[in-house]
C-alpha cells in the first residue's frame, strides 16, 4: 500500500436559477436583490461549490450524495451546514483544509464590495484564517444564461493537507 499523499486537491462547480420571492445568499452573506436562488436548501451556490471541492479532495462523492435534496432535513437549510460537514469528512479522512479558492459568476448584483465579508464567514466555517480563502467574482459580459441574469454559478478549488 502506498503512503497517503501529503496534499490533495478537489474542484467544485454549481449553478442555481434566479427566481422571485427568494432571499439571495452567497458565501453565507445575504444580498439585497430583487431575486434569489432557487433550491431545496438556501441555494448558496458558492458554499455548494466549496463543499463539493472539499469532498472531491478526499474523493468522498458530492453534496448530492451527502445531502440529498429529497431529504426534508435540508429543506431551506443554511448551506453553512454542508460546508461544516464537508470539513468534518475531510478531517475524518486524515486531512486538514489547506486553502480554498473560488469564483462567482454573476451578472448582478455587484459582488466585489461584499467579498471581505464572505471571506470572513467562509474562513470561520472552514476553521482557517482568511488569508487561506480566495473569493473572486466575474460577470459573463452579458453572454448566455448567467449574462441574462437567469442564474448564478460558482466554481471552487480546495487543497487539503495530510495531518501529522
Ligand atoms: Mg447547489
Amino acid at each position: 500500500m502506498s503512503a497517503a499523499p501529503q496534499f490533495r486537491i478537489g474542484t467544485g462547480f454549481d449553478i442555481h436559477r434566479l427566481v422571485g420571492g427568494r432571499r439571495l445568499i452567497l458565501g453565507g452573506v445575504e444580498f439585497l436583490h430583487e431575486n434569489g436562488l432557487e433550491g431545496h436548501s438556501d441555494a448558496d451556490v458558492l458554499l455548494h461549490a466549496i463543499s463539493d471541492a472539499l469532498l472531491g479532495a478526499v474523493a468522498s462523492g458530492d453534496i448530492g450524495n451527502h445531502f440529498p435534496n429529497t431529504d426534508p432535513r435540508w429543506k431551506d437549510c443554511a448551506s453553512e451546514v454542508f460546508v461544516r460537514e464537508s470539513v468534518r469528512i475531510v478531517n475524518e479522512a486524515g486531512y486538514a483544509v489547506g486553502n480554498v479558492d473560488a469564483t462567482l459568476l454573476a451578472e448582478r448584483p455587484k459582488i466585489a464590495p461584499r467579498i471581505p465579508e464572505m471571506r470572513k464567514r467562509i474562513a470561520e466555517m472552514l476553521g482557517v484564517t482568511e488569508d487561506r480563502v480566495g473569493i473572486k467574482a466575474t460577470t459573463m459580459e452579458t453572454l448566455g444564461a448567467i449574462g441574462r441574469r437567469e442564474g448564478i454559478a460558482a466554481m471552487a478549488t480546495a487543497m487539503v493537507i495530510l495531518r501529522a
